[in-house]
């Protein structure tokens, strides 16, 4: 079958007939792949950035893909799926040695010896097709279609809010009327990423504040105003930034979340989500100080759960309504298998999701 295959040490992304044997056993399904989505993970692989990136044991290629949208073909005895039904797969496979790993919470193996379909030593999603244990299959609802093919960059997302609601319990963060509309969120980028934050927080109840350091292109400027959050252009200043009780960074860049600290109120949270910015940054006493007397914690958070998928999944069939057209806006391009490692390389201006067909 095609593949999109990379080598280890090697840059670029190439095409290749595979031979991968699978069979379908009892708890497994055979997935005809439909739409694999491109991020800047894949990005990081294909230009030899992310030095994690590994093959599967024994294998001396790795398939890349992990936002993954498939279809069931062939079902194995004990699964609670049909043929026809679409299916996301859970990207991280647990060690099977760590509590966290036992109960489906390998976003918290305690080990590290998990492995990432298309990242780190599992084959990924971006083939015609292959064979993955029901377990690690989340059903797509009827109405969402070809769009679920974002769950997987959004049950990211949902993971960071459901950690940060947590943390926040260690005192009343709830407004007097029980919600938390008094809230103030500001999200640091306006990536499919920052947008998918935008929108929990504020289906959630909070007010939010997308920043970066320009303006909003034309979809961007569409998807605020359809959503209802403000964008500001942090190159013109910060005074336009509220002050927030949660700051969200997607960018990785120290240099685009410490000036904005800030604006943080008392108790509270930065969300550290993005990655390999590759800047240096100084900590100071005085930020420091400032950490301790405003009580602020800081949340790093990675990968999702399977019911981090499923609520993914709820919030995307609900947007598709309420926001009328912004979930189909987001998939800016969509490119057949040969086109995948430029469209890898390439970030367009305006682009937020670009998404590979491979079958329909
Ligand atoms: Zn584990």
């Amino acid at each position: 079958m095609k593949a999109i295959v990379v080598k280890p040490g090697e840059k670029g992304a190439t095409l290749k007939d595979v031979e991968l044997k699978e069979t379908v056993g009892e708890n497994e399904v055979k997935l005809r792949t439909l739409r694999v989505g491109i991020c800047g993970t894949d990005r990081g692989i294909v230009t030899g950035k992310l030095s994690f990136a590994r093959p599967p044991e024994g294998a001396d290629y790795l398939v890349l893909g992990h936002e993954g949208l498939a279809r069931a073909e062939e079902v194995g005895q004990n699964v609670d799926l049909k043929e026809g039904d679409l299916v996301v797969p859970v990207v991280r496979r647990g060690c099977s040695k760590c509590l966290n790993c036992k109960i489906g919470r390998q976003d918290f193996c305690e080990t590290g010896e998990f492995i990432e379909a298309g990242i780190r030593g599992m084959q990924g999603f971006m083939r015609e097709e292959f064979v993955d244990d029901a377990k690690y299959l989340v059903k797509v609802p009827r109405d969402l279609g070809e769009l679920a093919v974002l769950a997987e960059p959004l049950s990211n997302v949902m993971k960071a809010y459901n950690e940060l609601v947590f943390v926040q319990k260690r005192s009343v963060w709830n407004c007097d009327d029980s919600t938390f509309g008094c809230r103030k969120a500001t999200i640091i980028g306006s990536g499919p990423i920052g947008q998918f934050f935008a929108m929990v927080f504020k289906d959630n109840g909070f007010k939010v504040t997308v920043v970066n350091r320009r303006d909003p292109n034309q979809i961007e400027d569409k998807i605020s105003r359809v959503v209802g959050y403000s964008f500001v252009n942090t190159s013109k200043g910060l005074d336009d930034v509220p002050e927030s009780d949660v700051i969200v960074d997607t960018s990785g860049y120290p240099s685009a979340f410490i000036p904005l600290l800030r604006k943080m109120k008392r108790n509270g949270v930065l969300l550290l989500f993005g990655t390999v910015g590759g800047e240096k940054a100084e900590i100071t006493s005085d930020l420091i100080t400032f950490f301790v007397e405003y009580n602020i914690s800081v949340i790093g958070s990675v990968n999702a759960s399977k019911l981090d998928f499923e609520q993914g999944m709820t919030f995307l069939s609900v947007w598709k309504s309420r926001y009328n057209g912004v979930l189909q806006d987001m998939i800016t391009k969509v490119v057949k298998p040969e086109e995948t490692q430029d469209a890898i390389l390439e970030k367009e201006k305006g682009s937020i999701k670009t998404v590979i067909e491979w079958s329909k």
